[in-house]
């Protein structure tokens, strides 16, 4: 693309086939929301105002009664653990971190304490909440959860997501029936589920999507649910809400996103993504060492992804070491290999753009040909992944 802006500034033109990434940009935000930020820059606007025109439309689209817009869905659990934490107490909410109500006990199940890019219990801890894990990295039980609420107990946090335990933890009902008969609010993470309404309908008093994710929209999070719980998270733009604050570019621009998910050609997109999918499965079959499959999302969001296992011996390459090709190769195509030590990654369809499907395809067998043609199997030791994950990182800005 000649217009692409990446090029002008010297960064690597990447094809996300990851799925939608903060350390890659998230999403591509759709034009509707585009265009709404542009329109608003150069304005002046009464935020809070904007905040209640956000409020509607979140209304609508989740079933809350109300909700707002914040920074991210991370400062949306710092919000909306502060608001339980404080209620409407202004002073209060000036002191926080530091606790002077007595309630700042947040209850979660411990197979749900995972990192979306920094620690889920992080962000509970930065409002003042008191992390009280409950049960164990696979199995939480009624009785965990019952004997952990006591009168410090402010509310409980759930995690919906692919990195969270999928087994042996309390469903979103039961943790919901169980909080609310002795009174705790319920917080739930929903930052990458399209489903809107769903949490909030199983009984959440607050739920906590992104906005830069499958919406589409600016970076941005979004908190709905009860007019009183929200209330309480929005307070928090007096204290600790500063730091996540957005701007009038983001609230509008999400509600531009939000209307444009209402219209949306879901089943359209559905077919392209599948299509995508076919192309690569086709390009894949046949190939020694190599098995696709097409999986559905395992948090039921209605997308698919490719399931690409490597078996190194046939291959001549292992899994992790085909990523790396991937990447570092031109363009660089970044693939989702969060359990890359099982000997497989997924391609996620969702964020390319027309046309990157078969560069991705062109890619996949120029690598895989590559490696059959050599002599021995390409197979960088797995604990060279680990050892050297953040050197990069470390060495920044250099
Ligand atoms: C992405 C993600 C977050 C963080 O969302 P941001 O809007 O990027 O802060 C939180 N929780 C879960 C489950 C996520 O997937």
């Amino acid at each position: 693309m000649s217009d692409d802006i990446r090029a002008k500034i010297g960064l690597r033109p990447v094809i996300n086939v990851s799925g939608t990434m903060t350390s890659l940009g998230a999403s591509i935000v759709v034009p509707q929301a585009v265009d709404a930020m542009a329109s608003i820059l150069p304005q002046f606007v009464e935020i809070n105002d904007l905040q209640r025109k956000a409020s509607a439309v979140i209304s609508r689209l989740t079933g809350g009664e109300a909700g707002f817009v914040t920074a991210s869905c991370s400062s949306g659990i710092s919000l909306a653990v502060a608001g339980c934490i404080t209620g409407n107490n202004l002073l209060a909410i000036e002191r926080l971190p530091d606790i002077t109500p007595e309630k700042n006990e947040v209850i979660v199940q411990m197979g749900h304490v995972v990192s979306y890019g920094a620690p889920v219990d992080q962000a509970i801890r930065l409002a003042g909440g008191k992390v009280v894990l409950i049960g164990q990295a696979t199995s939480t039980h009624r009785f965990h959860m019952e004997n952990a609420i006591n009168e410090q107990t402010a509310a409980a946090v759930y995690v919906v997501s692919h990195h969270v335990v999928d087994y042996g933890l309390l469903h979103l009902a039961e943790f919901v029936e169980i909080a609310h008969a002795k009174g705790v609010p319920v917080i739930v993470d929903a930052a990458s589920e399209y489903d809107l309404k769903l949490f909030l309908a199983q009984g959440a008093d607050v739920v906590l999507y992104s906005g830069h994710k499958f919406l589409g929209g600016p970076t941005s999070g979004i908190v709905a649910g009860t007019k009183e719980h929200v209330r309480h998270a929005f307070l928090q733009n007096m204290g600790i809400g500063r730091g996540m604050k957005v701007g009038k570019e983001s609230i509008y621009g999400v509600m531009a996103a939000l209307e444009a998910w209402e219209t949306r050609d879901h089943a359209g997109i559905r077919e392209r993504e599948t299509s995508y999918l076919n192309l690569w499965k086709e390009t894949l079959s046949g190939r020694p060492g190599v098995t696709a499959l097409i999986e559905p999302d395992p948090t039921n969001n209605p997308l698919d992804r490719m399931r690409v296992i490597i078996s190194p011996p046939e291959a001549h390459i292992t899994a992790w070491d085909l990523a790396a090709a991937l990447r570092s190769g031109s363009p660089p195509i970044i693939v989702r290999d969060h359990e890359v030590e099982h000997h497989y990654f997924y391609l996620d369809p969702c964020n390319l753009h027309p046309g990157q499907e078969v560069i991705v395809a062109n890619r996949l067998k120029e690598e895989l040909d590559k490696a059959r043609a050599s002599n021995e199997v390409i197979a960088t030791p797995l604990e060279n992944l680990s050892r050297h994950r953040f050197d990069g990182l470390l060495n920044w800005p250099d």
